[in-house]
């Protein structure tokens, strides 16, 4: 039958060899490829025993931050969410009532911030447009999780541990991604 087009090709089979019906040479040139490759360094590691150290400006989940004496910095300002392009970020602001001091560092507070994790591109907007260093993205990532909800993330999953009462955990926290305090 002719063809339609003119592509094909005719491919001639020639009978094998002797050698090559033996099969062996196939089998010594995949075995020598095979350990060849055991004494070369693995590209890969043993996830989750081993883990890769992060670039220096990797960019993971968000943490609201606390100043040394351990009130939250967040005046709810609303410019993180304002930058923010994926509209990942809500917030709800509230008045600072007087013996609160030490909670919160400015007047008015946000007594919700939540952060969408599915939604979030990790740009790191929200951190370079806060003014009050209140908001960073650290160097841990969302962990897996089967449920939608699982990924919003609220206040008290993103608040930095308290310096005064828990100063490890605030430091472990913080990590190298530590922003200079105003
Ligand atoms: S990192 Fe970017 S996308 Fe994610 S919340 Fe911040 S501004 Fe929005
Ligand atoms: S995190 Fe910063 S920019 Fe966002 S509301 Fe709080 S103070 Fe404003």
């Amino acid at each position: 039958m002719q063809s339609l087009t003119k592509r094909s090709e005719s491919v001639e089979r020639k009978p094998m060899t002797w050698l090559e019906r033996m099969y062996l040479p196939g089998i010594f040139k995949g075995m020598a490829i095979t350990f060849s490759h055991m004494f070369t360094k693995t590209p890969t590691i043993n996830y989750p025993e081993q883990t890769r150290p992060f670039s220096k400006v990797f960019r993971g989940l968000h943490v609201l931050n606390r100043d040394e004496e351990g009130r939250e910095r967040c005046t709810a300002c609303g410019l993180c969410a304002v930058a923010c392009p994926a509209e990942a970020i809500t917030m709800e602001a509230a008045e600072r009532e007087p013996g609160e001091e030490k909670l919160y560092r400015e007047e008015k507070y946000a007594a919700k911030y939540e952060v969408n994790m599915l939604r979030c591109i990790f740009c790191g907007l929200c951190e370079e447009a806060c003014p009050k260093d209140a908001v960073y993205l650290s160097e841990t990532f969302a962990p897996a999780n089967y449920k939608r909800q699982g990924f919003i993330y609220g206040k008290e999953d993103l608040l930095i541990p308290n310096p005064l009462t828990d100063k490890e955990a605030y430091e472990k926290a913080k990590g190298e991604r530590e922003k200079t305090t105003s």
